[in-house]
């Protein structure tokens, strides 16, 4: 018996000024390191797409990898990764995004969903949203179709959903 997310989400701790002062840092590896609050979590993730029809689930580095690759085995579908600049080995294609200061690039391979294909993005945070809408750009120039959006907390202040296309279903597990 592993118990609800409810059970376990005291394990994500703020700590602040991470990476930077006035960020309040959403730490999850107590949660990741405890078993029976990672598989609560990783229950909670599913739930919304159990019976989605999926090819894929793309995790946006680094930790939509922990919870991505373990989703894609609980779903049953394979795990693309999506990455930060000079990372992916093979042909890349690269979507620019803006930052409060500059800009960030992020990089997946050019022949990791084929078109018409089916993929959940997921990360751990949802914040600005840029990482996301970022993701989804990318999904959308490989051809892919994509059925929605898991992300285990979302702040939900930064108002990133106000900037997510409606069409898209977005799920978040925890809203702070
Ligand atoms: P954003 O693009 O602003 O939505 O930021 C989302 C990305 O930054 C995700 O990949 C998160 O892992 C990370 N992130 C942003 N804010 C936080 C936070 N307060 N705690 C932990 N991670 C965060």
């Amino acid at each position: 018996m592993t118990g609800t997310l409810a059970d376990w989400q005291h394990l994500i701790r703020d700590v602040p000024d991470f990476p930077k002062p006035g960020i309040a840092f959403k730490d999850i590896t107590p949660l990741l390191a405890n078993p029976d609050g990672f598989r609560a979590t990783l229950r909670a993730l599913a739930q919304p797409w159990r019976g989605t029809e999926l090819e894929a689930v793309v995790g946006i580095e680094s930790r939509g990898f922990i919870l991505g690759a373990a989703l894609a085995a609980e779903l049953g579908v394979g795990f693309v990764p999506v990455r930060k600049p000079g990372k992916l080995p093979a042909a890349t294609l690269k979507q620019e995004y803006q930052l409060e200061y500059g800009t960030d690039c992020l990089h997946v391979h050019a022949d990791a969903v084929r078109p018409g294909e089916r993929v959940l993005l997921v990360d751990d945070v949802l914040a600005t949203g840029g990482t996301l809408l970022a993701t989804l750009a990318l999904a959308r120039r490989l051809g892919a179709r994509v059925a929605g959006a898991a992300v285990l907390i979302e702040l939900s202040a930064l108002g990133a959903r106000t900037r997510w296309p409606r069409e898209v279903p977005l799920e978040s597990v925890l809203k702070f």
